[in-house]
């Protein structure tokens, strides 16, 4: 019986084949969470070309509009490190994540 009830809960969790169906919904998952590795960036490195912008899967790294510096939101960033492969003055280091 407890299973049954669990299973009926498992199908409302998810949506056939996994569809998106409201806009806007990957705001809700913190992709940060898996995190097993954290870009850091080294501003006086940094040469402003923002490919690290452009690569980014996730759209975590952010522009500060006053200083054009970018930066990381930590909150939605993987760690995959595209960002740092791209960057072409090896302004971004990786850094083992302590959670
Ligand atoms: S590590 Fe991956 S997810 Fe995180 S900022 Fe770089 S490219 Fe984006
Ligand atoms: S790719 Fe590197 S140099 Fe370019 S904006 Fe990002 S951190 Fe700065």
């Amino acid at each position: 019986m407890a299973k049954k009830k669990m299973a009926k809960k498992e199908k409302q969790e998810f949506t056939p084949g996994a569809v998106v169906t409201k806009p806007g919904s990957s705001k809700k998952y913190h992709t940060g969470d898996w995190r097993t590795f954290r870009p850091v960036i080294n501003q006086e490195k940094c040469i402003k070309c923002y490919l690290c912008w452009q690569y980014c899967p996730d759209s975590a790294i952010k522009i500060d509009e006053k200083t054009g510096k970018v930066y990381v939101d930590y909150t939605y960033c993987k760690g995959c490190l595209i960002c740092m492969h791209q960057c072409p003055a090896k302004a971004i280091e990786k850094e083992v994540e302590k959670k």
